[in-house]
């Protein structure tokens, strides 16, 4: 067992930070306040490489596995910009897994490139608001007619649905069957038309520069060359992204929970109250000595479970055990980071409230800690299926 990052790994991590190191707390504080897009982040990171950290190199990527994208996606996350700058980028680098899997050649070497180059931006909608966690339910139809498809029907949540160029949608291509309920749904990667797909932003809590939509389709036209693999069987080709994705925001829950540690350690530090640092406390010292462990252990579980990936081992439980443990041990510690800093906690300019109100939504998306509870209870522990 070798727990050392190798010299091509560290060199990531390093090379992620000097890309990225222009931005900082500043950038993301204004990000929050106006939110806009971080169009130059994006565009930062595109130009240095990293979106196609683990796609094909045939098509432009570094052809590297999960392992070096979950520690890319750290390092993001932790920079201070949270998900904000983990979710600008984290659609391309996590989003095309299904072209890759599933896509033609032609359509390999049609969205590949742009996607690697960060000429195009994605979007992913699956979620509904009458069909919940239960994907099975999801009622958007994509009905035959002519060379290809028509779409209506309405997404939640959809995120970056405000600057994305395409969307990847999951419809519905036959009816529901109680006998098999997942099959039937076709996944497409195609053009956002604003003339048949109204977008409406939705407020949020936190993450405010990546916008969160709900999506309204009144006769959307998609070309059958835009249907991904078999139709009717798009429901699988998502789950095969289920795995990856969950181990990518354990890192990014990982990222931000460590940036609050340090953030709070030295304003523990530097701090004077009763002529000594409120570190000496032991109640300001222990619950960050807690969750630096509790970081630390739940960064090891991500690792564990990219390893399996990478090497394609099965992995579902390792990937929800890590979800889970990274979106508790980060928001944890996010809340003793407030905590540490007293009023100034609460203040917007010492960041920890952004950072505790961005950690949020991993409690819920992309999938929610009770979801992934219910797994680890089936899968690793034999009870009945709850979901
Ligand atoms: C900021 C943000 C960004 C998002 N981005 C995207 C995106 O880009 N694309 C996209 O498709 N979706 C996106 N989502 C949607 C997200 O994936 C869903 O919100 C999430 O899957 C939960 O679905 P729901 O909101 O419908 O909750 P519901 O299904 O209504 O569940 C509500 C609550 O009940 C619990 N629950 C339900 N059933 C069970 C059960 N059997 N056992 C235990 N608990 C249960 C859930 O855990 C949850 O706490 C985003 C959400 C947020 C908040």
């Amino acid at each position: 067992m070798d727990f050392e990052l190798s010299d091509d790994r560290k060199a990531i991590v390093d090379g992620v930070a000097r890309t990225i190191g222009a931005f900082g707390d500043a950038y993301w504080l204004e990000r929050d306040r106006d939110g806009e897009f971080p169009h130059a982040f994006y565009e930062a990171v595109a130009a240095g490489g990293w979106l196609g950290i683990s796609l094909p190199e045939a098509y432009g990527g570094a052809g590297l596995g999960v392992t070096e994208a979950a520690l890319m996606m750290e390092t993001m996350a932790g920079s201070g910009g949270a998900m904000a700058a983990a979710s600008s980028v984290h659609m391309n680098v996590f989003g095309p897994r299904a072209i890759v899997s599933h896509g033609s050649e032609e359509q390999k070497r049609r969205w590949l490139p742009p996607l690697i180059e960060g000429r195009y931006k994605m979007c992913f909608a699956v979620t509904e608001p009458n069909a919940g966690l239960d994907t099975s339910r999801i009622a958007t139809r994509a009905e035959r007619d002519g060379e290809g498809y028509v779409v209506h029907g309405q997404k939640i949540w959809t995120s970056t649905a405000q600057v994305s160029d395409k969307i990847m949608l999951l419809a519905r291509t036959a009816p529901r069957r109680d006998d098999a309920p997942t099959e039937g749904l076709s996944l497409f990667f195609a053009d956002l038309d604003r003339g048949t797909a109204r977008v409406r932003e939705i407020e949020k809590m936190g993450r405010k520069a990546v916008d969160s939509n709900e999506i309204w389709f009144d006769g959307m036209r998609i070309p059958e060359t835009d249907r991904i693999g078999e139709e009717g069987k798009g429901f699988r080709y998502i789950l095969e992204s289920l795995n990856p994705e969950r181990i990518l925001v354990a890192a990014e829950a990982v990222g931000i929970g460590r940036d609050a540690v340090r953030r709070a350690a030295r304003y523990a530090g530097e701090r004077v109250v009763f002529e000594r640092p409120i570190g000496a406390n032991q109640g300001i010292q222990h619950p960050l000595a807690a969750s630096w462990s509790a970081l630390e252990a739940a960064h090891l579980a991500t690792m564990k479970a990219a390893w399996l990936y990478d090497r394609g081992e099965s992995c579902g439980i390792e990937a929800n055990a890590a979800k889970y443990l990274a979106v508790e041990a980060g928001f944890e510690a996010c809340k003793q980071a407030v905590a540490s800093h007293g009023g100034m906690g609460y203040a917007r300019e010492f960041h920890v409230e952004r950072l505790m109100r961005e950690i949020v939504m991993l409690q819920l998306a992309p999938v929610s800690q009770h979801l992934a509870l219910n797994y680890i209870a089936e899968r690793a522990l034999g009870l009945p299926k709850s979901y």
